[in-house]
């Protein structure tokens, strides 16, 4: 009987995992994971979790139980550490692991602040893995400075959470604006806003020269020679696929592991999905960092090593949560060239991208419907007319019509 191995038990290794039994699948599935908690929801982790409001068994994606009700071998606290492709074989500590079957879903890795700039003093810390904001969480006690590398949705999250507990929080970003990277200067404008309201200093075009102390972090050296002091730092400066293994075992990789449509690497009966994996998208190669991309193409894979043979078609979606704004966002705004802005009711908000007159993308401030009709009509590959969508009297539903 075939026996697919799983390496990372995350988002998206559990999601394939639990794709292949609902399938019916009946070989064995073992997914090994090097972190010691079952597979848990990351986002939470920058949000209820670290603001204190959440109990770690909340993050977890299924019950204790599932993995053995559902037969799948959980082996967790165990590295993968070397792939044989040839001899179909994985292997964990010295151990080997054959396998029918190999699902890579190693995730990604944050970026560092390097040494050389401080980056390994206490006190600074990443936001990745559950072991990461557990030992950061007592440092956020009211009244204690942080400040916090990167304007991301990550840096800006972990900002929200310091400014609600009484911290006194910085957030340094060495773009000309927040969100630069992900979002129009209308959604950076927002979030400025936003955090000026909760007392968070934001400081863009400002580039971090080191970081100060001895042994323990005591502040930042500006770009521009300036200091601030600071009790701990969060160094929210993106992060890289997890794809070392991958290449070391001589497998494709391209902006992460390289997949072709079907979520196939380029070594036989090996497949990667979730943040660690690229993929074929409108004449190139896409690589997304979110739970939805994570479930869809690991459950895709899942029914393409069950002999479906279907292209896994990604559907970008995200959101975030800061103070009590719920951004979502849908679709990809690569390559925007308008922005039309839709007022909604109570201070809601949505921005919708497009290029050359097609609908791009929505990002919706506390408008979930405008999130779901935006998500919809890009689906259907439809386009409003842009002065439709700005009118709030036109209803967003007749848009769906149109
Ligand atoms: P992961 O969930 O990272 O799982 C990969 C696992 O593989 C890890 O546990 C890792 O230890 C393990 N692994 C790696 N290498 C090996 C090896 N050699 N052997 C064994 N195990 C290995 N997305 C959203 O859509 N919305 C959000 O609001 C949002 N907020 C986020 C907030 C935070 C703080 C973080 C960190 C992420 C957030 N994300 C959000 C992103 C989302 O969590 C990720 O895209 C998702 O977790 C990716 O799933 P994955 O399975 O690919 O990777």
């Amino acid at each position: 009987m075939a026996h697919v191995v799983i390496v990372g038990a995350g988002q998206a290794g559990a999601a394939c995992a639990a794709k292949l039994r609902a399938l019916g699948f009946a070989g064995s599935v073992t997914m090994i994971g090097e972190e010691p908690a079952p597979p848990y929801q990351r986002p939470p982790l920058s949000k209820a979790y670290l603001l204190g409001e959440m109990e770690e068994e909340r993050l977890w994606l299924r019950s204790a139980d599932f993995y053995a009700d559902q037969g799948i071998a959980l082996r967790l606290g165990a590295k993968v550490d070397g792939i044989d492709t040839a001899a179909r074989v994985v292997t964990v500590g010295g151990e080997a692991v054959g396998y029918d079957a190999l699902v890579l879903t190693t995730g990604s890795v944050p970026r560092r602040l390097p040494a050389a700039v401080g980056g390994d003093l206490a006190g600074v810390f990443t936001v990745r893995t559950l072991a990461d904001v557990d030992a950061m969480r007592g440092e956020f006690v009211a009244g204690r400075r942080l400040v916090i590398v990167g304007g991301g949705y990550i840096g800006l999250e972990a900002a929200a959470v310091g400014a609600k507990l009484g911290l006194d929080v910085t957030v340094l970003e060495m773009a000309p604006r927040i969100l630069q990277r992900v979002a129009a200067p209308e959604t950076s404008d927002f979030f400025r806003a936003l955090h000026a309201a909760h007392g968070v200093k934001i400081l863009e075009s400002t580039g971090l020269e080191r970081l100060l102390g001895e042994g323990r972090v005591t502040g930042v050296r500006l770009a521009n020679g300036q200091e601030l002091a600071a009790d701990f730092v969060i160094a929210g400066v993106g992060i890289l696929p997890a794809t070392a293994l991958a290449e070391a075992a001589g497998i494709a990789v391209e902006n992460g592991i390289a997949c072709d449509a079907m979520g196939r690497t380029s070594a036989p009966d090996v497949w990667a999905a979730g943040d660690c994996a690229s993929f074929p998208w409108k004449g190139g190669r896409l690589r997304l960092e979110s739970v939805g991309n994570a479930i869809d193409m690991a459950e895709a894979v899942a029914e393409n090593i069950c002999g479906a043979a279907k292209a896994y078609e990604a559907k970008p979606w995200f959101w975030s949560d800061q103070y009590d704004c719920k951004l979502q966002i849908a679709g990809l705004n690569t390559g925007y060239d308008q922005i039309v802005t839709r007022p909604g009711e109570g201070g809601a908000v949505s921005f919708w991208y497009y290029r050359g007159g097609s609908l791009l993308a929505v990002d919706a401030m506390n408008d979930s419907r405008a999130y779901m009709v935006g998500k919809r009509l890009i689906e259907m590959g439809k386009s409003p007319d842009p002065a439709a969508v700005a009118d709030p009297v036109v209803e967003l539903k007749g848009l769906l019509k149109a």
